[in-house]
């Protein structure tokens, strides 16, 4: 496989991760709650920087043999470390008119970005993008409150754009769900709220073989070994931890492999129960 793409089978269905590209955050963003000192042992026990988190964007690429799914589409054209999928998808034998169905985790910028293209037209013109009905509404409605992010302003506005962007041109291809569905056979949408009100995880189950995407339920592998540690982006805490625990349980008693998008590339792995958390191991 190329650079930046991996490759391996859930069953009968071929999942590709691709690498979108990557961006860097203060660490502060991505655990506002963690006491200093413990996140700097932590950061430094991994062999991490202290300040910055150098975040990959990673998409999902399914194919089952009847369909082409893509799970989150990149940032697009918003940094210039980002939006490459395009290009990982021709390198991977895809052409974006062969994409059946996108599912959107959520509308925040890095995963909705690369669903328009340069002029603001949908990136994948064949596609039905599966888009949660409460994500819909609160970014489409008049009483959206990104207030309770721990982000800057400038963020705040520059998310909130990003979503109306790119809805607007998508809203004939959208196909809004409001619970667990089966959007092609072997790939559930699970709702999985508080990073945002309508955001998704996904199931992709084969021949007793399963993957978990977590999408942004858990932003860092230090998520899952602090499962109280939040995550600035997230607009509803309480609730977000919540659903990283219920997905993660039902991840570890199924024997699960696991992605979360944010996860240092190829973002896959599985995880264990460790003390109250769970152990990231990566890999395949
Ligand atoms: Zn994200």
């Amino acid at each position: 496989m190329p650079e930046g793409s991996y490759r391996f089978q859930v069953g009968s269905i071929t999942c590709t991760v691709l690498s979108d590209g990557y961006y860097s955050y203060p660490a502060p963003w991505f655990f506002p709650n963690a006491n200093p000192a413990e996140l700097s042992q932590a950061l430094e026990s991994h062999h991490l920087p202290q300040d910055e988190v150098l975040s990959p964007y990673t998409c999902l690429l399914l194919e089952t043999g009847r369909h082409v799914v893509l799970v989150d589409t990149g940032a697009g054209e918003y940094s210039r470390t980002t939006g490459a999928i395009q290009a990982r998808l021709e390198m991977a034998g895809i052409r974006a008119g062969d994409v059946d169905t996108v599912i959107l985790t959520h509308a925040h910028p890095d995963h909705i970005g690369g669903a328009i293209d340069l002029f603001g037209r949908p990136a994948f013109p064949n596609a039905r993008y599966i888009l949660s009905e409460l994500e819909w509404e609160f970014w489409t409605g008049a009483h959206r409150d990104l207030s309770h992010l721990r982000v800057p302003e400038a963020s705040k506005d520059a998310i909130h754009s990003m979503a109306r962007r790119c809805l607007g041109p998508l809203r004939h291809q959208i196909e809004p769900v409001d619970r667990e569905t089966e959007v092609v056979p072997g790939v559930v949408s699970i709702p999985a709220p508080g990073h945002t009100p309508g955001h998704l995880a996904v199931l992709i189950s084969s021949g007793g073989h399963h993957l978990m995407n977590l999408g942004d339920a858990a932003v860092h592998p230090l998520h899952l070994e602090q499962p109280q540690w939040e995550n600035g982006f997230d607009l509803a805490a309480d609730c977000a931890l919540l659903t990283r625990r219920r997905l993660m349980e039902r991840a570890v008693s199924d024997d699960m492999h696991v992605m979360a998008f944010h996860f240092p590339f190829p973002s896959i792995g599985r995880a264990s129960v460790k003390n109250a958390g769970w152990q990231w191991t990566p890999g395949w």
